[in-house]
């Protein structure tokens, strides 16, 4: 492999499995107890609020709890970002903060943040580290029922496509990390930049029946630093 000089590196949620945050696919994951049209849609939202504000404040609860840490995997994309001297941007389907607690600088989450809120009205971001439901006063209209989750939910625009569509158009690798390919548009990241000749890699659990020009396999808190310290030594 060629040393890179511009990057774009994409997660997923297995990247985040080993620190305790369930994935949404596997057997047990997410889906099994909360279908996506209920909790992960606008349809969701308007038949049932309280549902839905429920499951993203029990999911902030668990990401605040003291067990939920970044791992290994979140740990060596700081670093490979802090010793790179190449162009660096991380994109991530998570809407957990692992990465920001790891130290990672240069990072854009596509689907949201589950420690944001947003006025519906507005459109103004706050942070948020506690609960919040349909009863809480926005801090900008001042009335209750304007608050929803700072999350992109199926059927709703991505964030920050323009700033990624340019950099996978000028990166020399593109490496996807614990995603199954299932949600675009982030699933089809990798063909653009195949189109710009990078080079591509995939480091997941499993085989995704994606086509990379690179797959390797195993647990994120092992591949993802070993990969990262070889690629420095190019
Ligand atoms: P997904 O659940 O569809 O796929 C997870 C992928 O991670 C699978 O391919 C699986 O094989 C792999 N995986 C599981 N454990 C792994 C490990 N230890 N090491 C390496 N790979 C591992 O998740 P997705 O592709 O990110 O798409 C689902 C959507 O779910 C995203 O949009 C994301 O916003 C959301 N989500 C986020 C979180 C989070 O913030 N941590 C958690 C669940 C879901």
């Amino acid at each position: 492999m060629k040393k890179p000089e511009s990057m774009v590196v994409l997660t997923g949620a297995g990247i985040s499995a080993e620190s305790g945050i369930e994935t949404f696919r596997a057997k047990d994951g997410l889906w099994a107890n909360h279908p996506v049209e209920e909790v992960a849609t606008p349809e969701g939202f308007a038949r049932n609020s309280q549902l839905v504000y429920r499951f993203y404040n029990e999911r902030r609860e668990q990401l605040m709890s003291e067990e939920i840490k970044p791992n290994n995997a979140h740990s060596a994309l700081a670093k490979f970002e802090h010793d790179f001297g190449g162009s660096f941007l991380l994109v991530t389907q998570n809407i957990d903060d692992l990465h920001e607690r790891a130290g990672s600088k240069n990072i854009l989450h596509i689907h949201g943040e589950l420690l944001k809120m947003r006025c519906s009205n507005s459109q103004i971001v706050f942070d948020i580290r506690e609960s919040f439901d349909f009863d809480t006063h926005c801090q900008c209209c001042r009335s209750p029922g304007n608050l929803r989750p700072h999350v992109v939910w199926f059927g709703e625009m991505p964030f920050h496509m323009n700033q990624i569509n340019m950099a996978l158009g000028a990166c020399d690798i593109f490496v996807a990390i614990g995603t199954s390919g299932n949600v675009y548009p982030a699933a089809g990241f990798y063909q653009n930049a195949k189109i710009n000749n990078a080079q591509t890699v995939e480091l997941n659990l499993e085989e995704t029946g994606s086509t990379f020009d690179t797959h390797i396999y195993g647990p994120a808190s092992q591949v993802v630093p070993r990969f990262f310290e070889e690629l420095l030594t190019l």
